[in-house]
């Protein structure tokens, strides 16, 4: 038996975001989903999804009590943590009584942002943690969607353990957990005018001497961006071979035709004096590029392919992934980003990530295929949620804080058999300037996980390739 069947006796309108759930659940667990919605004509089902006192007797399944209200971003809920999952029997059948479809639809939707009051938010619509409704602010941190997809399938495999063989391995050659480094590009020549502007007003204003020495460190290379110690690329390359590993870099380049905003990349790999073989070359030994939209490319699509055709034209290579700068995706309406990506021809975005904390935006670790509301089914494009980045831990210069924090993050992950996204910044490799430390605390998170063999250290696209491909083949399984 390969194939788990899910009845549905809930209100139609809400049939399309409980099967895209329980789509969800499939990959997370990697088995086979049926889903149907007519109680006499499909038996045996496995799982059953409405309400507890209405489901068929005649059949042992795992009932999930759905709680129709909870789909409507505007209620107010909360959410349980791991061993909160209530749970109590009906006549060998076990009943969750709390509606872990509806909360799972609601993370990986980011519904609850919803609530978020325009003056909280930015006029991208970014906002930071606080801003939250106070009963998604307490697990930010934690993966709540990893959680119930697994306490879900411990229930169906008590129930129907002959599922067990049929479980699809989650990550290739029996590797437990994923770990995937990359880098945002924001600074790549710190002799490039803005940069330099920049720094020296920033020195005057922040009163530090540290930018005075990074606007000198830019007027003496000049013209060879590629001869400063901001250039964090073929340090990466060496450390990441010495690693046995490979990153993608997320390049950032100039507006081609929109308004260049204040905080926007004030340098970029397009710059005279940078030689594109080196990303060639590192290209065809295995490093991935990708693309860092500068902040109001997610408001036109034109913007985002010139972007991306730009770079492909250099590099000579298509690229696949993309992460937006400042993560600015339409976070009103991050489905419209996602849209766009589609239709530039992306094949995953990795921009999912909090502002300022690190954590699971989306409640998930996993990789996943966002959900289209208009369209009401999932978008042809991978998510790879960012849960660990540089500027996430390293505030206040505690670096004993930081790694504690990393390494924190990192270790929830690993129980629960998810992937890891990290994202250091290229410039942060000259562990200099503001940088400081940096690398030393990357390599304190990084190199213990390295040392475990159940470990898949993979590029995004990698990752996203094997996700899909994964998907594919249990979309297509055959009914056993
Ligand atoms: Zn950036």
């Amino acid at each position: 038996m390969n194939t788990v069947t899910v009845l549905l006796d809930i209100p139609s309108d809400l049939v399309p975001q409980a099967t895209y759930v329980f789509h969800f659940f499939g990959n997370a667990w990697g088995l086979h989903i049926d889903v149907c919605c007519n109680k006499d004509g499909r038996a045996p089902f496995h799982i059953y999804y409405g309400n507890r006192d209405r489901a068929p007797s005649s059949n042992k399944a795992v009932i999930i009590e759905c709680e129709a209200l909870f789909y409507d971003s505007k209620s107010v809920r909360s959410y349980v943590e791991q061993d909160g999952l209530a749970e109590c029997g009906k006549d060998g059948s076990p009943v969750i009584g709390f509606d872990v479809v509806a909360s799972v639809f609601r993370l990986l939707t980011m519904a609850d942002e919803q609530q978020i009051i325009s003056t909280s938010r930015d006029r991208l619509g970014n906002f930071f943690v606080d801003a939250l409704p106070e009963y998604r602010r307490g697990s930010i941190d934690l993966p709540l969607v990893d959680y119930y997809a697994a306490f879900l399938l411990d229930k169906l495999l008590c129930l129907a353990p002959e599922f067990r063989t049929s479980v699809m391995p989650r990550w290739p050659n029996g590797k437990k957990f994923a770990v995937c480094l990359s880098h945002d590009c924001d600074l790549t020549c710190m002799g490039a005018p803005l940069e330099l502007a920049t720094a020296v007003v920033k020195g005057f204003v922040r009163r530090k001497r540290v930018f005075f020495d990074m606007a000198l460190e830019g007027v003496k290379c000049f013209g060879s961006p590629m001869d400063s110690t901001l250039w964090g690329f073929s340090g990466w390359h060496e450390f990441e071979k010495d690693h046995k590993m490979k990153s993608c870099f997320y390049l950032s380049l100039s507006p081609r035709k929109s308004w260049r905003r204040l905080n926007d990349c004030k340098s970029d790999v397009f710059a005279r004096g940078v030689d594109w073989k080196v990303f060639q070359s590192m290209h065809k030994e295995g490093w991935e590029f990708g693309l860092h939209p500068s902040l109001d490319a997610q408001m036109d699509l034109e913007e985002i392919i010139l972007q991306k055709k730009a770079i492909e034209e250099r590099l000579e290579a298509p690229i696949m992934g993309l992460r937006h700068h400042y993560l600015a995706i339409d976070n009103f309406n991050p489905h419209l980003t996602f849209q766009k990506h589609v239709e530039a021809g992306f094949v995953y975005d990795s921009s999912l990530g909090w502002e300022e904390k690190a954590g699971f935006r989306s409640g998930t670790s996993l990789p996943f295929y966002p959900y289209d509301p208009l369209n009401k089914a999932p978008f042809t494009l991978t998510e790879l949620p960012l849960s660990l980045m540089d500027t996430y831990v390293m505030h206040d210069g505690d670096t004993d804080s930081a790694i504690k924090e990393g390494r924190r993050i990192s270790s929830l992950v690993r129980d629960i058999g998810g992937m890891i996204m990290l994202n250091w910044h290229t410039e942060s490799y000259c562990s200099n300037y503001i940088f400081s430390n940096y690398l030393l605390v990357l390599r304190n998170i990084l190199e213990p996980l390295l040392e475990h063999n159940d470990i898949w250290v993979a590029t995004p696209v990698e990752i996203a390739e094997w996700w899909n491909n994964r998907n594919r083949e249990l979309q297509h399984q055959l009914l056993g």
